[in-house]
């Protein structure tokens, strides 16, 4: 199983590729480019034949576990299948071929499709107004974060606490504090939604807003969400969601018709864009019609004489991205959109409902949660009472990967003990749902039969169990 480094695979010679020979003489290269940036050495790349070189490479890539090869329920990003007609859309030579710097009048046609997108995502969320300029969720929680600091600012209101339920993504405490925010922490009540009694108590003429995602990161939907959004805007504050999930909600209901004021989205989650290696991602921000002087710049509009960039906004917390922020994500979603229209795009978050639901009624019994109620896109199980025999979600995971199975997202939400966060998807089959439960169910039973074969595990995969602290520190990079 083990391939070793393509360097030492090298043979003085041998090229997988035939260039043509330089036709520039040394001397004259030394007229463009000044001497003390030229290369002294040769530099050593690999040499190795062409099959070597993609046996290398395929090999390599089939040592991963990714969407396109493995059921991926990975709770919280949303690793659905990617169709690859969205690739192939986005790979056109008219897409490729575009360049940053070339006029509007010659980039019509790929200002209609941002435009057009924009209005989709409006339509989608309820908001009034879309910027498609941040590269990622957090990047999309940053920039909201600033816009709302410069709300504020200029209304002469000093608020500097944001509200966090204690069931938030990492990213949400993280981007507010680095917008100079302190942030403060909501209780979870026993129904794993917001405590109301908690929330009013702590709302006050300091707080500017509250960070909430819906569903919530257990998977459920706050019941109380118009109590929430009440309390929040009867002191003066503003309602943030952060869009991560919105692939529960999508035409069942719209954050701007519940009270939200300003939003992002995550498009390479919900929008299916391929992730999970560090991108590139896309977290446009989508606010009501107050806050849209604030929003990151350019914004794509529609004039008399067609499309333009508008970055004339003198209130604008200015650019978070260059040009036109990730442009091919953007892309993907718009393909996306048009390929599912209207009620492919409601049918996707019913199908994602039922998936979660599915795993949540055959699996509850044997992984209690604290919380037994219907859940959203995700389920949230956990591995608190296989502590007994010495096994935790970990090793859950980790033995999940001999079934052949990405293990779900781990110790996340925070407030379940030994949590396994589900989300499946809606482009899974019933027999993959079928076969990911009862490995589960296989492996509870292991759990009491023989433990050490779960402790143990990953029994077949290339790297067997790690020591993490260690590969972290010092990562062994050689086959
Ligand atoms: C993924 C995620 C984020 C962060 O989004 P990125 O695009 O990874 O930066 C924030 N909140 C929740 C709930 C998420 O799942």
């Amino acid at each position: 199983m083990s391939e070793h480094l393509i360097f030492e695979k090298t043979r003085q010679g041998r090229c997988a590729v035939s260039l043509p020979d330089v036709d520039i003489r040394e001397e004259e290269i030394k007229k463009f480019i000044p001497v003390s940036f030229l290369r002294k050495k040769i530099l050593g790349l690999p040499e190795v034949t062409e099959p070597a070189l993609v046996r290398h490479f395929t090999k390599l890539s089939q040592k991963n576990m990714s969407v396109d090869t493995n059921f991926y329920p990975l709770g919280s990003c949303t690793m659905k299948y990617n169709p690859k007609v969205n690739e192939a859309l986005t790979n056109l030579p008219d897409f490729c071929g575009l360049h940053p710097y070339q006029p509007s009048s010659m980039i019509q046609g790929i200002l209609h499709i941002l435009y057009d997108t924009c209005r989709m995502l409006e339509e989608i969320s309820g908001m009034d107004k879309v910027s498609l300029q941040p590269a990622a969720g957090a990047h999309g929680e940053l920039a909201s974060m600033l816009m709302l600091r410069a709300y504020f600012e200029e209304k002469g209101e000093i608020r500097d606490k944001v509200l966090i339920p204690d069931s938030a993504h990492g990213t949400n405490p993280a981007s507010s504090s680095l917008a100079g925010f302190k942030a403060v922490k909501i209780k979870s009540n026993k129904e794993g939604e917001i405590d109301l009694d908690h929330l009013h108590h702590i709302m006050d003429e300091k707080v500017s807003c509250i960070m909430l995602t819906l569903p919530n990161t257990l998977g459920f939907f706050e019941k109380k969400i118009l109590d929430i959004t009440e309390i929040i805007h009867a002191k003066g504050g503003l309602v943030y969601l952060d869009g991560a999930n919105l692939n529960a909600l999508m035409g069942i209901t719209r954050p701007g018709d519940f009270g939200v004021d300003i939003m992002h989205f995550n498009l390479h989650k919900t929008f299916a864009t391929p992730h999970g290696g560090g991108g590139p991602g896309s977290g446009p921000v989508g606010v009501k019609k107050f806050l849209e002087p604030y929003l990151p710049v350019p914004l794509v509009e529609k004039k008399e004489d067609g499309y333009c960039l508008d970055c004339q906004r003198p209130k604008s917390i200015g650019k978070v991205r260059s040009f036109y922020g990730n442009l091919r994500v953007v892309l993907k979603a718009y393909c996306y959109l048009r390929i599912l229209g209207k009620e492919g795009i409601k049918k996707v978050s019913e199908d994602a409902i039922i998936s979660a639901n599915y795993i949540r009624k055959k699996l509850q019994d044997h992984y209690p949660s604290p919380y037994k109620r219907i859940c959203m896109h995700e389920c949230v199980l956990s591995a608190k009472d296989k502590k007994e025999k010495g096994i935790r979600a970990l090793d859950i995971a980790k033995r999940l990967l001999d079934f052949g199975i990405h293990p779900p997202t781990m110790y996340f939400p925070l407030i379940v003990e030994e949590a396994l966060m589900i989300e499946p998807t809606e482009t899974e089959s019933k027999e993959t749902l079928d076969a990911f439960i009862s490995a589960l169910l296989q492996i509870a039973k292991e759990i009491e039969e023989d433990p050490t074969l779960v402790k143990e595990a990953p029994h077949t995969t290339c790297v067997l169990r790690i020591n993490e602290v260690e590969a972290n520190r010092f990562p062994k990079v050689r086959g």
